[in-house]
């Protein structure tokens, strides 16, 4: 299985899992190796940021939210996956970072991209107008996300459902890793046309994507994923039930899962159960 990007459990994970350890805690020192991945010149971040103090941290998408309290916002953005890491006083670090941040008491992380990503720093005035953020949609684990809000959603939308449900301006957080087995659960071929589904279909869409975040989340995210302490997620292949699962039987009725081209992604069907 090729290297794939964290997607929404990862993210909630993370954000568990950060808010429980660095909440309260102040910034007493910054350290910033590839600036390219500010939005501000490296010395005004760092000025701005020490010894403010860590207020709520949530996530939207694939953007982690960390306030900076009173009144600044610390946005990351793991792109094509990151090593987001927790170090104690005691810890050795990581051997290669972009990006660190100390508490006053020696605590704090440690940011690798693989590829790129964001670590943007924002008063709270600027957030709305952050290009990056400001027109994500809502998460579908939050509370607004409800069946009639999905109706509403794919409703007048000719739009191929998985492309719909893949741009973040729609939902934000399921990529392409997620989406094969919620597409598959409410059996729905992807380029089924958004406006075109049943209410017993839209039903069964809603409580796919509920189930399958779900239940990564519960597992840890992705066995491929390194959470805040380092350690891989439990979701692996073969929790997967037609994701990655080219050639091998459809777990409800037995035909070869196939590899299909959609759009500019890769999709994975059971050409039976998912019926264009
Ligand atoms: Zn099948």
């Amino acid at each position: 299985m090729n290297k794939i990007m964290p997607e929404l459990p990862e993210i909630t994970v993370l954000n568990r899992q950060m808010a429980k350890e660095i909440t309260g805690k102040h910034i007493h020192e910054v350290e910033v190796c590839q600036p390219k991945c500010l939005n501000i010149p490296p010395e005004q971040f760092v000025e701005t940021a020490v010894s403010k103090a860590i207020g709520q941290i949530y996530s939207r998408g694939k953007w982690l939210f960390i306030k900076l309290k009173p009144d600044y916002n610390l946005l990351i953005n793991l792109g094509m996956g990151a090593d987001l890491l927790y170090f104690k006083p005691s810890s050795k670090l990581p051997e290669k970072y972009q990006f660190k941040l100390t508490f006053a008491e020696h605590s704090g992380f440690t940011i690798r991209f693989y590829w790129f990503g964001y670590i943007h720093l924002l008063h709270e005035k600027e957030l709305n107008q952050h290009k990056l953020t400001a027109k994500l949609g809502i998460s579908p684990l939050d509370k607004e996300f409800t069946k009639q809000y999905l109706v509403k959603l794919l409703e007048k939308r000719k739009a191929r459902i998985k492309s719909l449900l893949m741009d973040q301006k729609n939902i934000a957080g399921i990529g392409n890793v997620y989406i094969q087995d919620i597409l598959f659960n409410a059996r729905l071929h992807p380029n089924r046309k958004a406006n075109n589904l049943s209410d017993q279909e839209i039903s069964d869409l809603y409580d796919a994507i509920k189930n399958v975040l779900n239940s990564s989340i519960k597992k840890g995210g992705l066995a491929y994923e390194k959470n805040f302490y380092g350690q891989k997620g439990n979701f692996g292949t073969e929790d997967f039930r037609v994701g990655y699962k080219t050639g091998e039987p459809c777990p409800v009725c037995f035909a070869p899962i196939e590899k299909i081209r959609t759009g500019s992604t890769s999709s994975y069907i059971c050409p039976k159960c998912q019926k264009l």
